[in-house]
């Protein structure tokens, strides 16, 4: 079994960004990339992450963040974590072809937004399709858009959106919605742009280059919502199955954390992995490095 200080599972920007500080400090960190596209290789205009005037492309981004982790001597290996299991002398991780023990880990996992499964929604994703209104709702500014969702999400990225988009249909598939009173009041009072679908099922995402239109059904049967764009805001899913319970989770399956800190001492969680609320690259870049500093930290205390 390879012995390493600090092993990051994950490939996005959270990952990267503790690659890049554990390397700097001399802790020749291993990387388990995963076999998976980060968010950010997903998507195409970044304006909100500091240091691009112009905007930076998503996957530049991750691009240039994993060259600087190598730079300083970062190892890369694309595969799954499978298990992960605490042993004598720190954890023991598992992929299809190896076994490691880390010293420390850092878990960076993500998150995936949940989809409808309807046809369109994977052709039209970036085109009109998103999961993440505070990132994508200046590029929607005096346009049409559809918003699928009951929760609280939905309601934040309605009202995310309502700044900036023209008109917007908001279709629940149930007869109420699932979010707080205080969320659906700020979105009911907002009638003049807002149309509410009750008990309205999302179809097809319509479009020929960029999104066009929603095809819905509801009690009158079929129809189109002409729109220029459809968020999805029906959850997330933190990727932590592989952990099999072996770190404490909250109720909604995210990494429970103190600060960075888990439950298990020397493994530390960052980005979406293990936040619900704020879901940014900025703040996955953070809690990375804040990782990667506990990472040094608690090596120090070992010695
Ligand atoms: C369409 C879209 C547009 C966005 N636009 C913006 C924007 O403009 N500005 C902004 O700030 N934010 C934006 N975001 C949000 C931002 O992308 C995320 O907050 C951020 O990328 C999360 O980074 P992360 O490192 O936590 O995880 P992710 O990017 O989710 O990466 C997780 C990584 O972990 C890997 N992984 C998963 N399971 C395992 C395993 N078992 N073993 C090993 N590896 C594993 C995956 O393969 C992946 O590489 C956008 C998100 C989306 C989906």
């Amino acid at each position: 079994m390879k012995t390493r200080n600090v092993i990051i599972i994950g490939g996005g920007i959270s990952a990267h960004t503790a690659a890049v500080y554990t390397a700097r400090a001399d802790l020749s960190p291993l990387v388990l990339s995963g076999r998976g596209l980060d968010q950010l290789s997903q998507t195409s205009d970044v304006e909100n992450y500091p240091g691009f005037p112009e905007g930076i492309l998503g996957p530049d981004l991750i691009s240039n963040a994993k060259k600087q982790a190598q730079k300083f001597g970062a190892e890369y290996i694309g595969d799954d974590v499978t298990g992960f299991k605490k042993v004598s002398g720190g954890y023991k991780l598992t992929t299809a072809k190896e076994t490691y023990l880390g010293k420390t880990v850092i878990i960076s996992s993500g998150a995936s937004a949940r989809k409808l499964g309807i046809p369109g929604e994977d052709t039209f994703f970036g085109r009109g399709v998103s999961t993440c209104a505070t990132c994508d709702a200046p590029f929607f500014k005096d346009k049409k858009v559809v918003i699928v969702g009951g929760g609280d999400s939905a309601m934040e990225e309605t009202m995310a959106l309502y700044k900036f988009a023209s008109e917007i249909h908001l279709v629940h598939r149930r007869d109420s919605f699932r979010a707080s009173k205080i969320m659906q009041k700020r979105v009911l009072e907002s009638k003049d742009k807002i149309t509410i679908h009750y008990e309205t099922e999302t179809l097809e995402v319509l479009g020929d280059k960029f999104v066009s239109g929603v095809k819905i059904k509801d009690a009158a049967g079929e129809s189109t919502l002409d729109c220029d764009g459809m968020f999805l805001a029906i959850g997330h899913i933190p990727n932590t199955a592989f952990l099999k319970g072996a770190v404490k989770l909250d109720n909604q399956g995210y990494i429970a954390v103190d600060g960075v800190k888990t439950s298990l001492p020397g493994v530390y969680a960052a980005g979406d992995v293990m936040d619900p609320h704020y879901r940014q690259a900025i703040t996955s870049a953070g809690t990375g490095c804040m990782s990667a500093l506990e990472a040094e930290k608690y090596l120090e205390l070992l010695e």
